[in-house]
């Protein structure tokens, strides 16, 4: 092959590929589109229901090249208008979404700019802003200067990596592992079980520590419960307590908890994925003892109200998060030089990955820090208002919550179970406001998850009479 020829190639290649690279009066096209559709979407939320259960339609790729604007079509019809909608404070079920401008802005930039975010020395810039999210978390959680931390893709990958920190420092493997103790509340979050699956602890011992009436740990219990297991010659090592519970919004008693991990010399790792910014609220008194977890997840992309895509884990012991996340390969030896926990890839799995830091940075710094604790005491304050409101009506509702998750059914003289699960079905029929629903000490309960941004007096104002008129439907 010559020269030339090559050269000619180069051309022809050249010109095809360069349309990856939209000149300045397309792309401003391409954002002036999106603007526009962000801009509708938003402003339809109000209205909009909260539910809308219809299956997508065909979304497949043949490589062929479409319209801009007829995708977007597409995608309002397929993604915008079926299911939960996550965006919408009308979703006030499982636990809500959120979806902040600002962040989505910080993606848009992170993206165009696309820094390498996991290796200090590949770009330091990026690097330091993920590593000061992190050390505002700690500080929140008043977590000491020397825990390490990194963010993740959200609470299941945080709770991995916390887990097997655990591990690696307890040294649980072989034969030790089917005599290792787990213990948790029957609320946890089901993502705990997983993360044992999946770190290779499928075969230890898991003791689920009865709760109290407000659907918290009793400390009491577990204490009796790892005696008898070190007694009966069994090796407890992990402690996970809820820090807001999935299903009922309730925080283990964190430092009775801590106490008796170090009692013990347990691991203590909290789970306050739904829960933790609540710290940032007059509730600041329950998470007593939180600072003195081994482990804390938290997810920005619930309580901080981000678009989905940030979970955060921070972790005091170094050198477990280090034991299996740090690894040198030669074709990174010019990162080794810098501190090793400057670079999340050393306290996680990912390596190469999007650069998430700037959306929890960006609208931390644009907006400061006063709308993100006035929008959680909101959702607090609707809890309670949404409580009183359904009361009124003649429902029961569960105990008094320590957070926003509360759940009700309707005392119905005869077939409550079935009657309740109908009411629950024309709920969802109406789609409105979207709610969902669960077990609770064997009673089927309507469930309410407050915790979207746009979830506003209003919201529960409809969301009130939609159940109003689904239960004279029933009744
Ligand atoms: C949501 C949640 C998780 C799992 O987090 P993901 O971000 O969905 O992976 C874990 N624990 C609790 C308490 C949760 O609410």
């Amino acid at each position: 092959m010559n020269l030339e020829n090559l050269i000619k190639q180069l051309e022809d290649l050249g010109s095809k590929s360069s349309k990856l690279e939209p000149n300045e009066l397309e792309r401003n096209e391409l954002i002036d589109t999106v603007k526009n559709f962000a801009n509708n979407f938003i402003n339809s939320l109000k209205e909009a229901k909260g539910y809308s259960p219809k299956d997508a339609g065909v979304l497949a790729i043949d490589g062929s090249k479409r319209d801009f604007l007829e995708l977007l079509a597409q995608y309002q019809e397929n993604v915008v208008e079926t299911g939960i909608i996550a965006a919408s404070g009308k979703h006030v079920g499982y636990i809500p979404g959120g979806g902040i401008f600002v962040s989505a802005i910080a993606d848009f930039l992170a993206a165009v700019t696309n820094p390498y975010a996991s290796v200090y020395y590949a770009n330091p810039g990026a690097a330091t802003i993920e590593n000061e999210v992190v050390n505002w978390l700690k500080t929140l959680f008043s977590f000491p200067d020397t825990a390490v931390g990194s963010l993740s893709s959200g609470g299941s990958t945080s709770t991995l990596i916390a887990f097997t920190a655990a591990r690696d420092h307890y040294k649980i493997k072989n034969e030790l592992v089917p005599k290792s103790v787990v213990y948790m509340s029957e609320q946890v979050h089901h993502s705990t079980q997983k993360a044992l699956r999946i770190i290779g602890l499928e075969d230890v011992i898991i003791r689920y520590i009865p709760l109290d009436d407000f659907h918290r740990m009793k400390a009491d219990e577990l204490d009796k419960q790892i005696k008898g297991d070190v007694q009966q010659g069994l090796n407890p090592f992990l402690i996970v307590a809820s820090a807001g519970t999935t299903d009922t919004g309730a925080i283990d008693p964190l430092d009775l908890i801590a106490d008796i991990a170090q009692k013990h010399q347990l691991w203590f790792h909290v789970d306050a994925a739904y829960g933790g910014f609540f710290i940032l609220t007059s509730k600041k008194g329950l998470f007593k003892g939180i600072e003195r977890a081994d482990s804390l997840i938290v997810d920005p992309h619930k309580g901080m109200f981000l678009p989905y895509g940030t979970g955060a884990v921070l972790i005091k012991n170094k050198s477990a998060a280090l034991h299996s996340n740090y690894y040198e390969a030669n074709y990174m030896q010019d990162a080794t030089n810098e501190s090793l926990v400057k670079s999340s890839a050393n306290i996680s799995p990912e390596l190469t990955k999007h650069f998430r830091g700037l959306r929890v940075w960006l609208p931390l710094q644009i907006h400061g820090i006063e709308p993100f604790i006035a929008c959680s005491e909101e959702k607090l304050v609707l809890t309670q208002y949404f409580r009183q409101r359904l009361i009124d009506l003649g429902f029961k509702v569960g105990p008094e919550p320590d957070l926003s998750v509360s759940y009700f059914w309707y005392p119905f003289e005869s077939d409550e179970e079935a009657k309740n699960r109908r009411l629950m079905d024309e709920i969802h029929k109406d789609g409105e406001v979207f709610l969902s629903s669960s077990i609770i000490k064997g009673r089927f309960v309507i469930r309410m998850a407050i915790l979207s941004f746009r979830t506003k007096k209003e919201t529960i104002d409809r969301a009130v009479s939609m159940i109003e008129s689904c239960l004279a439907k029933v009744k």
